[in-house]
């Protein structure tokens, strides 16, 4: 039976070897939501053999694809058909809107099923012919799992980065170890379980609740993990790089961004003031891609920042299992603590306070912020450059596409950037001159689990979904045969 006091590994829900447990809170209230099983160095160490039993002798690597596809699409269903129940935990355990909630579950779900389709594909496409240069010799491409993968996920989209690692590497034929974040573990625990009444084989999914020191880092420093997918801050992915580097484990990482927002002076202002919002304040602003970092041409720039005011000023801030409400409470005191800091700083490097920043009057309890709207910030601020991954949006005014260019450029990460302007031919061009892993125009966000997710520069490496995000958890084997008849004849005359 499934118990958030327990880890899930093997296929049964065991209590930590130390007995260890954590609380998760509720951000809204601020209440304990429940206890959770803390891993320590032992659990992880069983769910690494675990995963590496099922990989090197259970049936699961050696499958067709088809079969594996079942229980992924089972998997699906089982997400669909809590759906409801399950977009209410990550409610309580995350803090975002119910209806952002339903948006993360249904993606989630549409990502088992994505993968399927793709798993039921490699029956066919696992093997490429390749054509060579001496014709005695024939050779074959071979795509194989690449054996047991540790996943590392943050907490602004739960069950979501769970479903973006656990679908396409259980596609390819890996088994895994998850490890969520200690801030929203529930629904990684609830996924073990749906996975396990879609009759998963024991040990392919293991999930290991607990704290990043004492159950990440055993994670990503064990031996028997072939591969490590991480999700998080930059700091967290250079150590997990560097534990990775001891033993070349495979690794792909998705990390922070600092994202820019192009607007020229030919955009409609409501649009651009509606894409601006769902690019910095959806998800109270805890998205990795978020827009943070806004541009403005200089002849809309003031009567874009008084719309911005006032449509900023009219969100609707509280619980989000409340109706209506469009942003919940930062996931922790901490991250509260973290924007509010960043927030001071940007007060006193110059940067002009147009709105937010204050705590709603109506709500006493609860990590809620208002949202926030820095002006005319100075190119050299801390808030200009550093992810703050909160409801906090800088604006900046520009001249000329080229200047936007360079100052959406001039930055050390690289995940994602928008450009708007009625000119397509210029968005285009733009869109072809950002130095990052995505680019949207006239439109800030959307994600689709067909195309390519990833980072430029120190916003990542790899790609997650589609399918860059199969290739993640699959090598690549070069079959070469000797086909002729005439003996070789080197050694041998
Ligand atoms: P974090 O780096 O603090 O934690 C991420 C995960 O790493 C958690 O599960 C944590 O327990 C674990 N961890 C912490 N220390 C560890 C260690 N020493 N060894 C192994 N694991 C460890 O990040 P966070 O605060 O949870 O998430 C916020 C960050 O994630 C932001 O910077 C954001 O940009 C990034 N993010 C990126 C993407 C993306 O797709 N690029 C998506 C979501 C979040």
């Amino acid at each position: 039976m499934k118990s958030y006091e327990h880890l899930f590994i093997d296929g049964r829900w065991v209590a930590p070897v130390k007995h260890g447990r954590f609380e998760t809170i509720d951000p809204a209230t601020e209440e304990v939501i429940a206890n959770v099983a803390a891993a320590s160095a032992e659990d992880v160490d069983l769910a690494v053999k675990a995963a590496r039993r099922a990989f090197d002798e259970g049936p699961w690597p050696r499958m067709r694809g088809v079969e594996r596809a079942a229980v992924l699409r089972r998997i699906g269903k089982g997400i669909r058909d809590r759906l409801e129940e399950l977009a209410r935990i990550e409610v309580r355990d995350n803090g975002k809107p119910l209806p952002e909630a339903r948006w993360d579950l249904g993606d989630a779900a549409g990502c088992f099923e994505f993968y399927a389709g793709l798993a039921e594909k490699l029956d066919e496409n696992a093997e490429t012919p390749v054509a060579l240069s001496d014709e005695r010799f024939s050779s074959v491409a071979r795509r194989e799992p690449v054996g047991v993968a540790g996943a590392i996920i943050p907490w602004n989209f739960p069950m979501l980065m769970g479903a973006w690692k656990v679908a396409p590497a259980l596609a390819a034929g890996c088994t895994m170890v998850l490890k969520p974040s200690e801030l929203t573990p529930l629904t990684a625990l609830e996924l073990a379980d749906i996975a396990a009444n879609a009759d998963l084989p024991p040990g392919v999914l293991n999930v290991v609740t607990g704290l990043g020191r004492d159950a990440g880092a055993p994670l990503s420093e064990h031996p028997g993990i072939d591969k490590l997918a991480f999700t998080g801050s930059v700091p967290t992915g250079s150590r997990i790089m560097q534990a990775a580097a001891r033993d070349i484990k495979n690794v792909s990482l998705e990390l922070g961004g600092k994202s820019p927002f192009i607007v020229f002076d030919d955009s409609d202002i409501d649009a651009a003031v509606e894409w601006i919002m769902f690019g910095i304040f959806w998800n109270q602003g805890e998205v990795c891609s978020a827009t943070s970092r806004v541009l403005v041409q200089r002849g809309i720039y003031d009567r874009l920042l008084e719309r911005l005011e006032e449509q900023t000023r009219k969100i609707t801030i509280g619980n989000g299992l409340q109706d209506g409400v469009l942003l919940g409470p930062l996931v922790s005191r901490g991250q509260y603590d973290k924007v509010h800091e960043a927030v001071e700083r940007g007060l006193s490097e110059g940067a002009r306070l147009v709105t937010g920043g204050g705590r709603p009057a109506h709500l006493e309890r609860g990590y809620f912020m208002e949202p926030v709207v820095f002006a005319d910030v100075p190119a050299d601020a801390y808030i200009w450059n550093e992810e703050i991954f909160g409801p906090v949006v800088c604006v900046r005014a520009f001249d000329d596409e080229a200047e936007a260019v360079r100052s959406a450029n001039d930055s050390r990460f690289g995940l994602a950037a928008a450009v708007m302007s009625r000119d397509l031919a210029r968005c285009e061009r733009v869109a072809r001159a950002l130095r990052a892993g995505i680019v949207w125009i006239n439109c800030s966000q959307p994600t689709f689990t067909e195309a390519p997710w990833g980072g430029y520069k120190q916003s990542g490496i790899g790609r997650e979904l589609g399918e860059w995000g199969l290739n993640n958890y699959l090598e690549t084997k070069q079959i070469t045969r000797y086909d002729s008849d005439k003996p070789w004849g080197w050694y041998i005359k």
